[in-house]
């Protein structure tokens, strides 16, 4: 068997956005669970979309991500150049190919004229297509205009009657009717071939096996289908992922934020889950497990087991999965990726036994990477307190509370650590007889500056002697 050779092939966009990361991905665990190869090609043959280093910021997102590209620009490979706009002779020499085969014709039609011709086609409800009028040009006329420097375009003859039938993957047989189809530019004025002739020569070139790509490009494969006849070639397997679509079934929404990767990232989501939770965007193992590595995907991942319908962005699957890292993962990892997050908000971290500690107790309660930052503030500063706050602490009871661990807390370090160990607060409880609310709300509000929050021993420990008994002084020489 031929080997596997499947390619991402985005349009240079210059950020990687979520239903482009879901393509690769596929591409790549099919590629890795097959043994075969995963290709980055970048789709630049539209000159008005150039994004600068837009290979360079693909690559990294997706290494970023931990897909590793074994051919593309920069990586090198035997198939290259992986930028369309460095093949363009290629591209060229095929169009030659098609025109001089009869399938391919020049066409000058000016802008206006095929403007003219569409409101005429729709005035009389008919398709709109193009109405072949450069097809009737001879051989004379048309020598005649290229040489007279004419604007031109090379137009793909289609069939008139025909339709296509050919196996998609994940859809079974399918048949489509291309009688209607238009007769498609494949190269356009500036010389460029459009998407579809660069696609179809380079899957040839580059010896790709299976097409793997979004549902958007079902309508197109039946063109493909004809230019690879037209070509002489036979046509790579094709699978077309299902659409990934909002949580009211609209297509995915197209702004930046919503869709790029890196946006997920920089909010705090661990790339492990934004991973796990893309591979679950239109596929699902036998037994319906849902935390992956990418290992495991590598494993157990299958193109049969994609679905054709389309695939829901649930921002709350993705909160919830995120969770489950930012519980599975060991702490120090949580920390260390946490550590920007900090310091982006004023706080320089160490990583030691305090901060572990700390994030041990945050990660229980958080989702998000910053929301650990929130929850931490507790121990990193100290809030104002509010006049009720004063008020509650103010009380006979909670003075006493207050003084009670004033003095226990006269303590050398040392001992402060053995203390904080014992069960303080039962024993404290017994002896001021002051128990429940009466006795935890003084504390944890001087403190932590709140009523609820993690149990007094672990505010002890990540506060330290020293902090705790200047925070419960403070309390105690309020002046209400
Ligand atoms: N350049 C196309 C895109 O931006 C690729 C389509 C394909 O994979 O054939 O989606």
């Amino acid at each position: 068997m031929k080997q596997i050779r499947v390619r991402f092939a985005p349009s240079p966009t210059g950020y990687l956005h979520i239903g482009g990361l879901r393509t690769a991905l596929y591409d790549y665990l099919f590629a890795r669970s097959t043994g075969g190869k995963f290709i980055l090609r970048i789709e630049d043959t539209d000159r008005n979309r150039l994004v600068e280093d837009a290979a360079e910021k693909l690559i990294s997102a997706l290494q970023r991500m931990g897909i590793d590209i074994d051919e593309g620009p920069g990586i090198g490979g035997d198939y290259g150049p992986y930028v369309q706009s460095e093949r363009l002779e290629i591209y060229r020499h095929e169009a030659q190919r098609l025109l001089d085969s009869g399938y391919a014709y020049h066409c000058f039609c000016s802008a206006e004229r095929l403007n003219q011709m569409r409101e005429q086609q729709q005035q009389r409800g008919e398709f709109v297509k193009y109405d072949r009028h450069c097809l009737s040009l001879s051989e004379d006329e048309v020598k005649e205009k290229l040489a007279r420097g004419e604007q031109h375009v090379i137009r793909l003859k289609m069939p008139d009657e025909r339709v296509f039938a050919f196996t998609d993957l994940i859809r079974g047989d399918l048949e489509m009717d291309a009688s209607q189809s238009d007769d498609q530019v494949i190269i356009k004025s500036d010389g460029f071939p459009t998407y579809h002739l660069a696609a179809v020569v380079d899957d040839h070139f580059m010896e790709i096996s299976h097409v793997i790509r979004g549902e958007e490009w079902l309508s197109s494969t039946p063109k493909h289908i004809w230019l690879n006849e037209c070509l002489g070639w036979h046509s790579p397997i094709w699978v077309h992922l299902p659409l990934i679509l909002n949580q009211d079934r609209s297509k995915l929404s197209k702004r930046m934020n919503d869709v790029s990767v890196d946006s997920y990232l920089e909010k705090g989501y661990f790339k492990e889950a934004i991973l796990n939770f893309i591979a679950l965007l239109g596929w699902h193992s036998a037994d319906d497990q849902e935390i992956y590595s990418l290992e495991e995907l590598c494993k157990y991942f299958s193109l049969e087991r994609v679905n054709k319908a389309g695939a829901v962005f649930d921002l709350t699957k993705l909160d919830w999965m995120n969770g489950v890292y930012m519980r599975s993962l060991t702490l120090e990892d949580v920390l260390k990726r946490a550590l920007p997050y900090f310091v982006a908000q004023g706080f320089s971290l160490e990583v030691n036994a305090t901060s572990l500690k700390m994030i041990e107790i945050a990660r229980e309660r958080c989702t998000l990477l910053p929301e650990l930052v929130d929850y931490c503030k507790i121990f990193l500063s100290r809030a104002a307190l509010t006049a009720e706050m004063k008020a509650a602490l103010a009380t006979e009871e909670s003075r006493k509370v207050l003084a009670y661990f004033l003095k226990l807390f006269d303590t050398p370090e040392e001992d402060f650590v053995n203390l904080i160990l014992t069960d303080l607060p039962k024993a404290a409880m017994q002896e001021l007889g002051i128990k429940g609310k009466l006795f935890y709300t003084p504390l944890r509000l001087a403190l932590i500056r709140q009523e609820h929050g993690p149990d007094l021993p672990s505010i002890w420990e990540i506060l330290g002697k020293d902090e705790s008994v200047s925070r419960i002084r403070e309390a105690l020489e309020l002046q209400v």
